[in-house]
């Protein structure tokens, strides 16, 4: 197991958002949490990221418990890579140059070996060709390739997705599922929180239902899509499917 998540709770001043997550993801393995809005889906994804302070509860990633005062969570995070339904890329950076930055920052990778490992992740999301120029002349598809080339640049051991394709027009949303199914394929472990539910039909080795800041149902896709008795689940499925 990569990750341990044990009665995580989060609660925002006096509103309970996630009231009690307990799951495993084992290496290698493809989760796609789906659920309606505000059901603390992103708030689960902080909390693994250590982007939010859990309230309570323990996470254990890679055999790091986060609630351990002694280890440096500046580190476990760096196992960690995160992608967002906005890119958020340097605007004043090129492509390459977003894509080498936080090695060079924050690993101290010299700049000749950030290039080649830059050029070599830009190849691998299909876009080699774009390593010079800047966002503003990226297309939203190609702007989230590269945010995942970014987040890949720091060698982690687990990818977390956060709706990685729900701001992007419709017809830009393939090319993106593609690239996050052949990372799946390598054997990357991936979290990803998505809407695209032929997505977590043919990626994703589990599905987990949250809804109300619960871990509602989780299984196997084929049984999740499959004919479900939980009355919640019915009726969220039937409004996206
Ligand atoms: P989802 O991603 O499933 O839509 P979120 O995790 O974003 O759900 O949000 C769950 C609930 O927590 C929502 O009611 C939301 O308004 C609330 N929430 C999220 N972030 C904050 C925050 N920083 N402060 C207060 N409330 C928040
Ligand atoms: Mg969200």
């Amino acid at each position: 197991m990569i990750i341990q998540v044990t009665d995580l709770k989060k609660n925002y001043g006096d509103l309970q958002v996630l009231k009690g997550i307990t799951t495993q993801i084992a290496e290698r393995e493809v989760v796609c949490v789906i659920g309606p809005s505000g059901s603390g889906k992103s708030t689960f994804l902080r909390c693994i990221n250590q982007l939010e302070e859990m309230t309570s509860g323990r996470i254990v990633i890679n055999g790091h418990d986060l609630s351990d005062p002694k280890i440096d969570i500046n580190k476990v995070r760096e196992d960690v890579g995160m992608v967002f339904q906005r890119f958020n890329l340097f605007p004043h950076k090129t492509v390459l140059e977003n894509v080498m930055l936080a090695p060079i920052k924050v690993r101290k990778m010299p700049q000749d070996q950030a290039r080649q490992q830059g050029l070599a992740l830009l190849k691998k999301v299909g876009l080699e060709d774009k390593a010079d120029v800047y966002p503003e002349k990226l297309s939203g598809g190609q702007m989230q390739r590269v945010a995942i080339a970014r987040a890949l640049a720091m060698n982690p051991k687990v990818m977390l997705f956060d709706e990685p394709t729900s701001a992007l027009d419709p017809e830009l949303v393939g090319e993106v599922l593609t690239v996050m199914k052949n990372l799946a394929r390598e054997g990357m472990t991936m979290i990803v929180v998505t809407h695209e539910m032929g997505f977590a039909k043919e990626v994703g080795d589990r599905v987990i239902f949250m809804d109300q800041g619960v871990i509602m149902e989780e299984g196997k896709p084929a049984d999740i899509f499959a004919d479900t008795k939980n009355e919640r689940l019915r009726s969220f499925l039937g409004r996206v499917l």
